[in-house]
């Protein structure tokens, strides 16, 4: 499963960090775009698991997914892509190019308080 392997690898991540600043973390932040969108529920499972009996056990994982977004072809707006109505929403053309996915990102890792 997709969110397995992300899971552990940003565990992976975040003890490393945690042994450099020999602090514990408390809240981490994911972003993922829609290509490789992460299911929310699946993930935190994945990240409970691979946390358990680790110094990461017990903290709080943060999704945040990032929207696609498409330009117009022809009147060059910048719009959020919904892949339920893919069309853009000021001249209705079909007529759009994809803008790169937002890759998969471990955005922030907040640590205790030690004092
Ligand atoms: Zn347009």
């Amino acid at each position: 499963m997709h969110e397995t392997v992300v899971a552990e690898s940003v565990l992976r991540t975040i003890l490393e960090h945690a042994e450099k600043l020999k602090a514990r973390p408390v809240r981490a932040v994911v972003s993922c775009g829609q290509f490789n969108a992460l299911n929310e529920e699946a993930m935190k499972f994945a990240f409970e698991t691979a946390a358990a009996g680790t110094v990461c056990e017990g903290m709080l994982l943060q999704i945040r997914q990032i929207p696609l977004r498409a330009v117009c072809r022809a009147c060059r707006t910048v719009f959020e892509l919904n892949l339920m109505t893919p069309l853009c929403p000021q001249c209705r053309s079909e007529d759009f190019e994809i803008q790169p996915d937002a890759p998969l990102l471990l955005e922030e890792i907040e640590f205790e308080d030690k004092s």
